[in-house]
């Protein structure tokens, strides 16, 4: 019997197939909409302590994942630097993990060059998910810039089949690249940031890092009822040492200061370089009492030994620094007039301790002075 071909039937399967196309379609068009969406916040991130937040806490969120880390590489500190100066966030980032070096994180980790999808092996995988015991699968999403690896975004599933080793990784690869280029984005912009409270010669922050930091200390010191005092660090003489070696000598001279100095604070001290050859030490939470035992110290380290100006010679330098104090009430508001007086008063002090014959501290008449 020949077989009938039945137009309607036909034309019936036709659309059916039609219909799956079309849902295929409508659910692949969703992917792509909410890969967008993830990669578009990604690039909307300004610093790294908010785009590592997002990598670990939303793409995690949003995946339904059960584990987000990062995996970067950071030979120098750059980065955990650039994190601590950018951020005002203290909450640590448990799911970021800096390496000094790629190798040895998991097998073929460095030939890496687009996303491994697969089981987890608590064996191979521990250095990418550093205190979780069980996961059922994961992909490890290259980081690379300028065709070098420098970490991964590792996600990873309770669901054993949810990346497999067939799992199509375009959309992870993408996001690795999306993920990196936002990367640089943000490392650039902190070093941008950080270069402009950088003083080039002597690496210390500048003026204007003080000043930023001088209002944030007077709002902690009103919120806690702490003392904040500022010691003032000038030079004596140092034309002299511009006129007598040189420039040179004196930009060298200026810079062993500011090791002397920094030998002698603490880390939680803010420590900047105000002017040409005038130094601010802020210290959080310190009477005037501890604070000229310390202006002491430092005019010591000074004054102990001479400083090398070049052509074997040396000069003898001595510093002359003002301090003042101030405890600003829980209810001020104008931290920038009060820090603004604080510097002022600190430098009336210096002037009186240049008055008394330089290389020497004086602290402030009126000192813990309520504002
Ligand atoms: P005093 O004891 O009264 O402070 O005397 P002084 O000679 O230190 O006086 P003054 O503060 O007027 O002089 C500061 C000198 O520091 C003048 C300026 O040329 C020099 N200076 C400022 N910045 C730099 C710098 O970056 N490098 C060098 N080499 N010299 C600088
Ligand atoms: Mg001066
Ligand atoms: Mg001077």
């Amino acid at each position: 019997m020949r077989n009938e071909r039945d137009p309607y039937r036909e034309l019936d399967l036709a659309c059916r197939k039609l219909d799956l196309m079309t849902d295929q379609i409508e659910k692949n068009m969703e992917i792509f909409r909410r890969s967008q969406e993830r990669e578009l916040e990604l690039l909307r991130s300004t610093d790294l302590d908010s785009l590592f937040r997002k990598i670990t806490h939303y793409l995690r969120r949003s995946y339904g994942l059960q584990s987000v880390t990062v995996v970067i590489a950071d030979p120098d500190h750059e980065l955990r630097h650039l994190l601590v100066s950018g951020s005002r966030r203290t909450e640590p980032l448990p799911d970021v993990h800096f390496v000094e070096a790629l190798t040895g994180i998991t097998p073929r980790y460095t030939a890496l060059d687009k996303p491994w999808t697969g089981p987890f092996s608590g064996a191979d995988h521990q250095m990418l998910f550093p205190g979780v015991a069980e996961l059922g699968s994961i992909a490890i999403i290259p980081l690379i810039h300028q065709g070098a690896l420098f970490g991964s975004i590792n996600f990873g599933s309770s669901d054993k089949h949810r990346f497999t080793r067939q799992h199509a990784t375009d959309f992870l690869a993408h996001l690795g690249i999306i993920a990196a280029f936002a990367l640089e984005n943000v490392v650039n912009r902190a070093r941008l940031l950080r270069s402009g409270f950088t003083d080039v010669l002597t690496g210390w922050h500048n003026r204007r890092y003080l000043q930023l930091r001088l209002t944030e200390e007077l709002a902690r010191a009103a919120r806690d009822g702490t003392c904040l005092v500022a010691l003032m660090l000038d030079i004596d003489h140092f034309k002299n040492v511009n006129d007598t070696w040189g420039h040179a000598a004196g930009d060298a001279v200026l810079t062993e200061l500011a090791h002397r100095i920094e030998s002698q604070v603490r880390a939680s001290d803010i420590a900047a370089r105000y002017g040409g050859e005038e130094f601010v030490v802020l210290l959080p939470a310190t009477n005037t009492m501890a604070a000229s035992r310390l202006a002491e110290r430092i005019r010591n380290a000074i004054s102990a030994s001479p400083i090398s100006v070049g052509n074997g010679e040396s000069a003898r330098i001595t510093a002359s620094i003002g301090i003042a104090s101030i405890a600003p009430d829980r209810d001020s508001k104008d931290f920038k007039t009060l820090g603004d007086s604080l510097l002022a008063r600190a430098d009336v002090a210096l002037y009186q301790a240049k008055s008394a014959g330089r290389d020497c501290v004086i602290v402030e008449a009126s000192t813990g002075a309520k504002a």
